[in-house]
């Protein structure tokens, strides 16, 4: 089928251009191929596609200006070529699209997050494609790793956050279906998998006893052909005892952690809703490093929290500072339509000292990742080669350090042994030895 629909439209090209998390990008991935099914050909521009996708994002204020920004370019595109097919999919667009439709009225088509039903009907259509039996296609991109989503949405509701409004409900995929997916992508030459989900450690609590987590990574571990596993992202709620367990026992389990802390100070916790408090997420930390002494541990921050004041921000940098992140992922602060801190909390920290907050913690966290890669020099690390960056053949470690690798020859998705001569706050380079 794939050929065949290949032949008949490969006249016919599509573009998605995606922001936003590992989610959006997972669902972009998935819906080219069932592009790819349908047999419409992969274009890198809107000016040579018939049907342009925009995967949105709405988490964050400038991701969500530059969706805008991005239908603005589209709406002059629609004047010239009323022929082509617009598509806004992901976190932009909410249950109700009366307001979208409104505001941008040459988009074709709005879908939800992960549901792309709506897309290839109206496309079918549109363009007389029989895309029968496209849509059961999974994920098979022949990349060197790829994102499989294992739970969709979430029940927190964190209290800046608009996901819940937008994904949904947690709802679990079965293990069988996902280890379905993770042996397909190991025929397409896939050896490391990250399992995402916004909660990924709630994972099963939907499914029957026996079908969480560290059941699924224990099933995936044994998918011959897999060399490596992450997940993410984890809630430090719902990071288990099992969960650390299984990460210590299960050979292809990476030992890195994206574990948001997201402020340092317990009021700022509470009224973000996160439901722990800055003690009981030091000994979460500790208990993972007890466990798993090895592991690197990422996370993530919101600076100028609605009446955070600069001594509650000095918790978060005194945190910072304390547990050593091996990454940071800091934002500030933005309102967000409908969320609980948009309707009830004001956003009283000014532009001008979140900018303050977030630059002194990069400066932090700057010479603290400084000082940990130091270390790292002189060592030997397993590097997976991902392919070419800046001109740079480059890979990643186990527990996930970015390794620029000095050598002429390609070694796309090969596992080569690198002794590190050199590193920065970002990344680390070195001479292959092995
Ligand atoms: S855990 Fe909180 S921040 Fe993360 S997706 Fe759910 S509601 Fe949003």
């Amino acid at each position: 089928m794939l050929n065949l629909k290949s032949e008949i439209n490969s006249s016919k090209n599509y573009f998605v251009w995606t922001i936003g998390c590992q989610m959006n990008i997972a669902d972009s991935q998935k819906l080219e191929n069932v592009f790819d099914n349908m047999g419409l050909g992969k274009s890198d521009s809107v000016q040579d596609a018939n049907v342009v996708v925009l995967n949105s994002c709405v988490v964050r204020k400038s991701a969500e200006s530059k969706v805008e920004s991005m239908l603005g370019t589209l709406k002059s595109v629609k004047t010239l070529f009323p022929e082509k097919i617009f598509v806004l999919m992901g976190c932009m667009v909410g249950p109700k699209t009366d307001d979208l439709k409104k505001r941008f009225p040459y988009v074709d088509v709005f879908a939800q997050p992960q549901k792309i039903e709506p897309i290839v009907d109206f496309i079918s259509n549109k363009m007389g494609i029989d895309s029968e039996g496209c849509l059961e296609s999974i994920t098979v991109t022949p990349d060197v790793a790829a994102y499989v989503p294992i739970i969709h949405g979430c029940d927190k509701f964190c209290s800046f956050c608009i996901i819940p409004y937008r994904r949904g409900r947690e709802v679990s995929r079965t293990i069988e279906d996902i280890v379905n997916e993770v042996e397909l992508l190991t025929f397409r030459g896939v050896q490391e998998v990250t399992l995402l989900g916004q909660n990924v450690d709630s994972y099963g609590h939907d499914l029957q006893p026996g079908n969480r987590l560290e059941d699924l990574l224990s099933a995936v571990n044994d998918v011959e052909g897999i060399k490596r596993i992450r997940f993410l992202t984890s809630h430090p709620n719902d990071m288990s005892e099992q969960i650390i367990k299984a990460v210590l026992k299960l050979d292809k389990v990476c030992e890195n952690f994206l574990l948001p802390f997201q402020a340092g100070d317990d009021d700022v916790l509470n009224s973000m809703r996160r439901g722990y408090t800055n003690l009981e997420y030091r000994n979460l930390v500790d208990k993972i490093r007890d466990y798993v002494p090895q592991a690197t541990i990422a996370t993530d921050i919101i600076v100028g929290f609605c009446g955070e004041t600069e001594a509650q921000f000095q918790e978060t940098l005194d945190l910072i500072q304390e547990i050593r992140f091996d990454k940071v992922h800091a934002a500030a602060y933005s309102p967000r339509k409908g969320t609980i801190s948009d309707r009830m909390m004001e956003d009283s920290v000014s532009k001008e000292e979140k900018k303050e907050r977030l630059e002194a913690i990069w400066e932090m966290q700057e010479s603290v990742q400084v000082e940990i890669n130091k270390k790292l020099i002189g060592q030997e690390l397993e590097v997976l080669v991902e392919g070419k960056k800046r001109n740079k053949v480059f890979g990643r470690t186990r527990n996930d350090k970015l390794v620029f690798i000095d050598t002429d020859y390609d070694k796309t998705n090969e596992f080569v042994c690198v002794k590190i001569d050199d590193s920065t706050a970002w990344s680390l380079q070195g001479t292959i030895s092995r």
